[in-house]
């Protein structure tokens, strides 16, 4: 490639767009606190998601350590470590423990059938990844919450905008979290948003995202700080005006990746199923085996770096492996996740990505073969 192409670059609308919104905050000097253009990018959220109870925050993972706030929680959290820094550090931000379940090869997602054999009499909710935008096996999880009596927090980072059989993905669980930082698919500078089913809930995250302040004299939480700023929520509006514009134009690119890429030998793809699911198409994972492929990911990562392509190790490490995990004590052996961390490699993947370009990155691992 003449130029870098990156793993993502954030989508910008139209600069006059967004002159617009910064024209009214210029007359109004109201800059951040709930402003008018917060509350109008709320209710439009609200309304795309179809539910209730959100809230816009300052960024994704502020939402979710705070959401998990909210639930008032104590004891042992089954989560999964193929995920990004955030989900793990949520939970143990929290003073909770992370109990690592693995996950399932088809789609990396929290394999379900292995979540009862971790539960014990401390643990108090399970906080599953939609990781790349594949939706855990919602039915599974939720059954297995009701028979236990857990809490189920969705680490919805990757999922903004995606359904199931027609139902908003953000419908699922108790709660759930998204990301509208930069290099997501939908993005609000930085930015995230919290779904809740409950309106208690919504008024104590609402009161922990502004430091636990009821009113001037009265603190009775102690909150942080996660509001999202106008500024934010300006960008978001207009990003969600072009969504679903920039959706389709990530399944072109989707679609060529998934017909150049498959059915070669030592590459695997996840296994897709749009007839259920509505994707939002934002990221493009490839799983490269050493024994069957000429070389291994690693060897794929450093090639295509030469030839100006930086395709990301998305996630590798799995979270579990951190040195900030070395030393505590979790349970759960999770070999897959492990693997899959080893011969993972995401593809650029973002709306303005030339269909040329991708073309020509699928002939660069091709010509591998
Ligand atoms: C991006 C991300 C987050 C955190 O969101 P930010 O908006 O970057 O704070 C959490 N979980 C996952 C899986 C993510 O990819």
């Amino acid at each position: 490639m003449q130029e870098d192409i990156y793993v993502t670059r954030p989508t910008l609308p139209e600069l006059d767009e967004y002159i617009e919104y910064l024209k009214q905050i210029w007359d109004t000097h109201s800059l951040t606190n709930m402003g008018e253009i917060c509350q109008k990018f709320h209710q439009k959220l609200s309304d795309y998601m179809n539910v209730e109870y959100c809230l816009p925050l300052t960024n994704g993972h502020m939402a979710l350590e705070l959401v998990i706030q909210a639930f008032g929680l104590s004891g042992e959290v089954i989560t999964t470590p193929y995920t990004f820094a955030s989900t793990t550090h949520a939970i143990v931000r929290n003073n909770l423990a992370p109990v690592f379940c693995d996950i399932r090869e088809s789609d990396c997602t929290i394999d379900a059938d292995k979540i009862e054999e971790l539960i014990t009499d401390n643990t108090c909710a399970i906080v599953p990844v939609h990781v790349y935008g594949m939706p855990c096996d919602v039915e599974k999880i939720e059954s297995i919450a009701k028979k236990h009596n857990l809490r189920v927090i969705y680490d919805a980072a990757h999922a903004f905008g995606e359904s199931i059989n027609g139902k908003n993905i953000a419908a699922f669980g108790d709660a759930s979290m998204f990301s509208f930082h930069a290099t997501k698919c939908f993005n609000s500078i930085e930015g995230g948003c919290a779904v809740l089913h409950d309106d208690e809930l919504l008024l104590r995250l609402y009161q922990l995202h502004n430091f636990g302040i009821m009113d001037e004299e009265n603190v009775d939480f102690v909150g942080a700080n996660a509001k999202m700023n106008e500024f934010q929520a300006a960008m978001g509006l207009c990003n969600l005006e072009h969504f679903e514009e920039n959706r389709l134009k990530r399944k072109r690119l989707f679609d060529l990746y998934r017909e150049m890429l498959s059915g070669i030998d030592g590459i695997r793809l996840l296994d897709y199923d749009e007839d259920r699911i509505k994707y939002n198409y934002s990221y493009f994972p490839i799983f490269i085996d050493d024994r069957k492929f000429t070389m291994g990911r690693n060897a794929v990562y450093e090639y295509l770096l030469t030839e100006n392509v930086h395709a990301r190790k998305y996630f590798y490490p799995i979270t579990s492996k951190f040195n900030c995990y070395k030393d505590i004590k979790y349970k759960g052996d999770t070999p897959i996740a492990e693997k899959m961390s080893e011969q993972v490699l995401a593809l650029p993947m973002y709306a303005d990505l030339d269909i040329e370009t991708a073309r020509a990155i699928c002939e660069l691992i091709i010509k591998l073969k």
